[in-house]
């Protein structure tokens, strides 16, 4: 490796997180505990929602929402082709059949009208996907569920802290999750939380998410007396534990500090680009932008090389980068689960092609950050039709 990498990304865990991990590994209990109990009150309060369920992954979270809502075999879930495949796996995983709908090119969000194209008598549900951290325009597709009795789960993995319209996510759909992998905003090492406006959907998805027991371990094991476990409905082992919580809890305190160190260096880009042969991802009006990622997208007419080529260029150079997404249905499975869909999903199919995510994250360094920006200046020049 090169001797000064740049890394895609790093996480900013400080001796607050540290401090806490000891005393939850110092307590007495490190299963799921009161601490997730406090992250999730926490969380609720940081957004707006009414309730939320810790988790260990955001794909749990999906699985789980799917679940709540009774979707299943036969019924057909509309979500973006530009996400993480966990997003299209989950849809499987309930038995539901995923359609995707097209992007719109200048946001990289779910389009709106291409929803409402891919609407049938069997949609049950719509995911979105807040990509980047860039909040969907969710208005209209909340308008459009609502006249077809579809139910909304947000995919806002990337998107703790956005807001739309003056109100953070996490506390528009009908469900909403929240993923705290080691990558992304704020962290447990592995981890991800439901939340919903409705208390009823995330009270039905909790046994769920611990075997089905009907009642958590550490409450059995309190004052109030033995207690049996009693299983109402099978369920599976999705639930966070205290050690996690504990870093989450600390995290969450950081939130807002981490995403303004993540804005500054996003309008540094923005400025230091502006002139290259690509494109950034548009805002829309009234948001607030969480910036887990910085995509931007290459100009290809205007270049001699592929996306690839100016991603070798800057691995060789000693700078990570990564792809946001290599669309699902150019991933083998879902080639053969679709068929072809590159002319259905035009945009998403070029989007596929042509983005690129620059490293972006709080510790970035600015002379580390210049060298990016002047990296990607020297290939998109030599590279210039
Ligand atoms: C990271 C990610 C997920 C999965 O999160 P996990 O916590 O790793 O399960 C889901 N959707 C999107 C868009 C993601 O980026």
């Amino acid at each position: 490796m090169h001797s000064n990498y740049i890394h895609f990304h790093r996480y900013s865990i400080g001796q607050e997180e540290k401090d806490a991990v000891l005393a939850a590994l110092d307590s007495g209990w490190i299963t799921k505990g009161p601490r997730v109990a406090a992250f999730e009150t926490a969380v609720c309060e940081y957004t707006g929602a009414a309730a939320a369920l810790a988790l260990n992954s955001c794909t749990a979270g999906l699985h789980l929402a799917l679940m709540a809502l009774g979707i299943g075999p036969g019924d057909e879930v509309i979500t973006t082709p530009l996400t993480f495949v966990a997003t299209v796996n989950m849809i499987l995983a309930v038995g539901a059949t995923p359609v995707l709908a097209d992007i719109d090119p200048s946001t990289l969000n779910i389009d709106t009208q291409s929803v409402a194209e891919k609407i049938s008598s069997r949609t049950r549900a719509m995911i979105p996907v807040h990509v980047a951290g860039q909040p969907c325009d969710l208005r209209p597709l909340l308008q459009l569920a609502d006249a077809h009795q579809i139910k909304v789960i947000d995919d806002a993995a990337h998107a703790i802290g956005a807001s739309y319209h003056g109100k953070k996510i996490g506390a528009w759909c009908d469900a909403t999750v929240f993923s705290f992998y080691a990558t992304k905003n704020i962290t447990t090492g592995e981890g991800g939380m439901l939340l919903s406006q409705d208390p009823a959907l995330v009270e039905a998805a909790r046994p769920i998410s611990l075997h089905g027991l009907s009642k958590d371990a550490w409450k059995r094991y309190s004052n109030a007396g033995f207690q049996h476990y009693l299983v109402d409905a099978p369920g599976y082992k999705y639930n966070m534990n205290d050690i996690q919580a504990a870093m989450g809890l600390e995290q969450l305190k950081k939130c807002d500090v981490l995403t303004q160190k993540r804005r500054e260096k996003v309008l540094f880009y923005q400025q230091a680009l502006a002139d290259l042969p690509l494109s950034f991802q548009q805002p829309i009006r009234d948001i607030e932008h969480a910036h887990h990622l910085f995509p931007v997208r290459l100009d290809l007419n205007a270049l001699r090389c592929s996306r690839d080529q100016v991603l070798e260029k800057l691995h060789q150079a000693g700078i990570g980068c990564a792809v946001h997404f290599i669309p699902v249905h150019e991933h083998p499975y879902y080639q053969r689960y679709f068929g072809n869909l590159q002319t259905a999903l035009p945009q998403a199919t070029a989007a596929g092609q042509d983005l690129l995510s620059l490293p972006l994250y709080p510790t970035l360094e600015s002379d580390d950050q210049l060298r990016v920006v002047e990296t990607l200046r020297q290939i998109l020049t030599q590279a210039k039709k």
